[in-house]
């Protein structure tokens, strides 16, 4: 499949992997918007939030669960923000499911 995020997943393309299980990873945006952002990815090809089920809640809480150990990890103590574009009008630019986590800078709302 042309995804460039199952590419990632697969180790296709090389990534610093920051955190990883069987099912999700972690690595650096490429174009960081903050000190802090990362990526969290499903290792699995979802297209987008809009495109999981209800059958998937419990892999979302996990991606969320995910970020919430990664935030640990990166000692973003002051708080943090997470986001998962969705669709054109949520300015999804890569067709994978994937939640920014974004920290150490003030970040204002609502978001520009
Ligand atoms: P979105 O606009 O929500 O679809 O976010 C896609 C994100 O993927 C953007 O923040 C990009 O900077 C990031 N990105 C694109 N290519 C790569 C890559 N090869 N490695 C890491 N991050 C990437
Ligand atoms: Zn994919």
């Amino acid at each position: 499949m042309d995804c460039l995020f199952c590419k990632i997943a697969a180790g296709t393309i090389p990534v610093t992997r920051l955190y990883e299980t069987d099912e999700l990873l972690a690595f650096p945006d490429i174009n960081p918007q903050a000190p802090v952002h990362v990526l969290l990815i499903p290792k699995a090809h979802h297209a987008s939030l809009a495109h999981t089920s209800p059958a998937e809640a419990p892999l979302l809480g996990r991606l969320l669960a995910a970020a919430i150990e990664v935030a640990r990890e990166q000692k973003l103590d002051g708080g943090y923000r997470v986001v998962i574009n969705t669709g054109d009008d949520g300015g999804q630019t890569v067709g994978h499911l994937h939640l920014h986590l974004l920290g150490k800078r003030h970040m204002g709302w609502p978001p520009g």
